[in-house]
Parts: structure tokens; C-alpha cells; sequence
């Protein structure tokens, strides 16, 4: 019998199951999919390396070490230095910071002289960047860089879940320029990264060595613990659940009701995936930088394009460009039902509009749709965390990790998956 079942193998459960397992503990996995990695899913097709789901992460000095410990920190390539990030206003490409017209920079820039927030509690980043930076910040830079992480809608987002610092910033120094000035020196600088063959390296590294049962999708979970997955039942110790909420929900369900309707009631952005191939020569001059995001007030369907090809080495064959649009979202979630000649024929207007290409030179090569791809961050999501907490206290031996708690980028999830770890190996170490 395994000491924990870890159920899910996203980078979530591998980084949970890497940890119990250092501590010499013997954790099982069981895998719905046929492969590791949940939303991480590298690929070769055409000669294009395309990645469905993240294609860039910011490591942090935690995640760094976990990295290095999968035996993959080798393999991993990070963006040039200081690559643009554009923003499509007015009508044309702007470069980052350089997005705001005269008055809307002299608002932005008023920041520090802006009282602090009185009132307690959460608030949404549409109120908080409107209220510290204006209207326009909030709709040229602010929306759009909220969009190219939650695929989300500013109104419906709470400033304490997804951006905590600048919350406490104000809180603390009582403007957000003055807790960066504070704060400054005290942060790395972190580079934006990949791997050589693409995220999926990052996979197969946190997965190496582990035990893992695929296509092994739990359906009953039974105080004690007991697990029913594909044709057998497990027990262990201590149980992990390691899948989106959703999934953790159903699991709950027969153990604690209440626990499973509050978990449950986490709601998801859906995104839609289009991986365009270009000939370099469609370009009127070289593709350079991050990619591009797409404010609401532009009109156009893409949310948000990256510039795979400028940005890391091999990712597209000789003489090719690969860029990756990303549509839908909290804003206009009926794309992801959209069959896929609308969606192709969006992509290709909005990408040729917006990079000056000529009609028809983008070729689709892939479509990946995600119903549920980013957990939002609600208003009062930090108040939703403590009571799911409170709630999971009473539970000997059961965990809760992944990406809709403290963090939704890769690195968030991996750290969160290692201290979910040291809990378990607290929790095995008290009952044995
Ligand atoms: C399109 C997209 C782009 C993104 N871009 C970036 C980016 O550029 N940078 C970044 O840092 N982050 C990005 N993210 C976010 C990041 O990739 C995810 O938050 C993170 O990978 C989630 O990992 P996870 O392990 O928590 O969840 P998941 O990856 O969802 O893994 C959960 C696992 O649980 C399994 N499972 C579910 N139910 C069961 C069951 N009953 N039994 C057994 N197994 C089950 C699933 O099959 C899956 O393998 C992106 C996400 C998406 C969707």
C-alpha cells in the first residue's frame, strides 16, 4: 500500500508527489489522461513546436530548485532580454509602457498622490486601476495583461487574489509607486523561459521516477482513505487531490457536502488556442518581442497573440513564423463552441490586421479548445481560500492542491504542489 495517493499529475500533483517522495515516503499517482502534464502539452507537428497550453514560465528562486532537482534546469532556454510586448491601440501596435495618450499617462503617473482605500476588504482590479491609475490604464494595460494571464474580466477579478502585492502596497506605503520604489533591489530580476523541445520537457522531468497509473481516473473517494480508480480500489495514508476543482469537487461529495459545494463554486475562463504558421517573408519587417495583446475597446476577436518563433529558437521550420492566438475567455466565452472555420477565419483577419500581413498568409495548424482553462481569482477569493482551509482542517489526511488556490502560472502551481508535500510528510510523520 502507498503511504499517499497523490490523484492528478499536472505539474501540481508531480511537484506534491516529488516531495513526499524525497522525503522517502512512497506516493502513488493516479492519472485520468494517458500522459502527464495536464494542461502542459508540448508537441511537434509540421516541423512547428506547438504548446497547448503555457509557453513561457517566470521561474522564481523556488521554482528554479524544483526545476533543477527534475534534472532539466540543462535544457531550458530564456527569452532575449528586454523582448517588447506590444499592445494594439488606435489602431496600431504600441510598445510597452508606451500605450497611454498624453492625458492618460499624466493620470497614470498621478498614482502616488491618490488617497489610500479606506474601506477594508477585497476589491476588483477594474476598481482598484481605475481608482489608483484611471480609465485608460485600466483599459490599454491593465485589462489586457490581466486578460494574456486569467483570460478574465477585470470587473469579476479581486485585486487580493491575483495581484496581493500591489494590494499590500497600497495598504503598507499608500501607493503602488511608492511600495516599488521601497521594494526595489529587494526582487531578482527573473527572465521569461522555456525549454529547448518546449514545456513538455518540464513534464517528463517532475514525472521521471514516479509511479504513475494512466488512464486511471479516480471516481469515489471513501474516509479512510479509499479511492475507487479505473477497475481497482486504492488506500493510503493520506490523499492528495490534485485535479482542477471541479474534479475535486465530485470526490468530496460523499465525504462533506458542504466542502464540495464551496469548492465547487470556483468558476473557470474558457480559451481557445490557435497555432498559425507564417512565412517570414509576409512580414513587412522582422518579428520581434513577446506578442501582442488586444485591449476590448479594439474590437477584435484574438485576446492576445505570442511571437513563438522571435521569442525562442526551433520553433518553427526555415523561412517560418509561429504565432499563438488565444480567444474566448470570461468576455466571450461562446468562442470555444464556435466551429473552426469562424474561429481560423478570426484569427487569420485579426493577426493580419494587426501585423500588416497580407490577405491569407497565415496557415492554421492547430485549434486546441479549453472549457475550463484558468480559475478565476474572485472578488474575495482570499476569504473563499480560508474557509475551504477551515473546512479541510478537520480532514486527517486530506490535501488539496492546484492551480485555483494560491497561484495560476506553472511556478505557482509546482510551489504550492511542494508545500502541499511538506504538510503530508508532517501529517504521515504525527500518525506514524
Ligand atoms: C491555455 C493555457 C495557457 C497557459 N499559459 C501559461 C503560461 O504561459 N505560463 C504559466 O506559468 N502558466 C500558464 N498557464 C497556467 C498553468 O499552465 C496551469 O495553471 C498549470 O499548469 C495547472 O497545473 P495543475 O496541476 O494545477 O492542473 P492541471 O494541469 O489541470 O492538472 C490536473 C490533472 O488532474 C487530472 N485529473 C482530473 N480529474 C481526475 C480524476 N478524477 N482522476 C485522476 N486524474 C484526474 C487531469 O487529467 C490533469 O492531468 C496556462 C494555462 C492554460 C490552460
Amino acid at each position: 500500500m502507498p503511504d499517499v495517493i497523490v490523484v492528478g499529475a499536472g505539474v501540481s500533483g508531480l511537484a506534491c508527489a516529488r516531495g513526499v517522495r524525497q522525503a522517502g515516503l512512497e506516493p502513488l499517482v493516479l492519472e485520468a489522461d494517458a500522459r502527464p502534464g495536464g494542461v502542459v502539452s508540448s508537441e511537434r507537428v509540421e516541423g512547428y513546436l506547438l504548446e497547448s497550453g503555457p509557453n513561457t514560465i517566470l521561474p522564481t528562486p523556488e521554482s528554479m530548485a524544483m526545476i533543477a532537482a527534475a534534472g532539466v534546469s540543462d535544457q531550458m532556454i530564456t527569452a532575449p532580454p528586454g523582448a517588447p510586448r506590444f499592445v494594439y491601440a488606435g489602431g496600431r501596435l504600441r510598445r510597452v509602457p508606451w500605450v497611454l495618450s498624453p492625458s492618460g499617462t499624466l493620470r497614470a503617473l498621478a498614482e502616488p498622490f491618490i488617497r489610500r482605500r479606506r474601506e477594508p476588504g477585497d476589491e476588483s482590479l477594474a476598481a482598484f486601476f481605475e481608482r489608483r491609475f484611471g480609465r485608460e490604464a485600466h483599459a490599454r494595460l491593465a485589462a489586457p495583461f490581466v486578460t494574456g494571464i486569467y483570460a478574465g474580466d477585470t470587473r469579476e477579478l479581486g485585486i487580493q487574489g491575483v495581484f496581493p502585492r500591489l494590494a499590500r502596497m497600497e495598504a503598507d506605503f499608500g501607493s503602488v509607486a511608492a511600495g516599488m520604489v521601497r521594494g526595489r533591489g529587494k526582487r531578482e530580476r527573473r527572465r521569461l523561459a522555456s525549454f529547448r523541445d518546449g514545456m513538455g520537457t518540464l513534464v517528463r522531468g517532475l514525472a521521471r521516477g514516479l509511479d504513475i497509473r494512466f488512464d486511471t481516473a479516480a471516481r469515489t473517494l471513501a474516509p479512510g482513505w479509499r479511492l475507487e480508480a479505473g477497475a481497482e480500489t486504492f488506500g493510503a495514508a493520506a490523499v492528495v487531490l490534485a485535479t482542477p476543482a471541479p474534479a475535486a469537487a465530485r470526490l468530496l461529495r460523499t465525504v462533506d457536502s458542504d466542502l464540495a459545494g464551496h469548492l465547487g463554486a470556483v468558476c473557470y475562463a474558457p480559451i481557445v488556442v490557435a497555432s498559425l504558421g507564417v512565412a517570414a517573408d509576409e512580414f513587412p519587417k522582422p518579428l520581434e518581442g513577446f506578442g501582442f495583446l488586444v485591449p476590448r475597446e479594439a474590437g477584435l476577436k484574438v485576446l492576445g497573440t505570442l511571437f513563438n518563433s522571435a521569442l525562442f529558437p526551433g520553433r518553427a521550420p526555415e523561412g517560418q513564423a509561429l504565432l499563438t492566438s488565444f480567444l474566448g475567455g470570461r468576455l466571450s466565452p461562446e468562442a470555444v463552441d464556435e466551429p473552426d472555420d469562424r474561429l481560423w477565419a478570426a484569427v487569420r483577419s485579426d493577426v493580419e490586421c494587426v501585423l500588416g500581413l497580407g490577405a491569407g498568409a497565415g496557415r492554421g495548424i492547430r485549434l486546441t479548445r479549453y472549457r475550463r482553462a484558468i480559475p478565476q481569482y474572485r472578488v474575495g477569493h482570499t476569504v473563499w481560500r480560508s474557509r475551504l482551509r477551515a473546512g479541510l482542517a478537520g480532514m486527517n489526511g486530506l490535501f488539496l492542491t492546484g492551480n485555483y488556490l494560491d497561484g495560476v502560472s506553472v511556478p505557482a502551481a509546482m510551489e504550492h504542489g511542494a508545500r502541499t508535500a511538506e504538510a503530508v510528510i508532517q501529517y504521515i510523520r504525527r500518525i506514524s
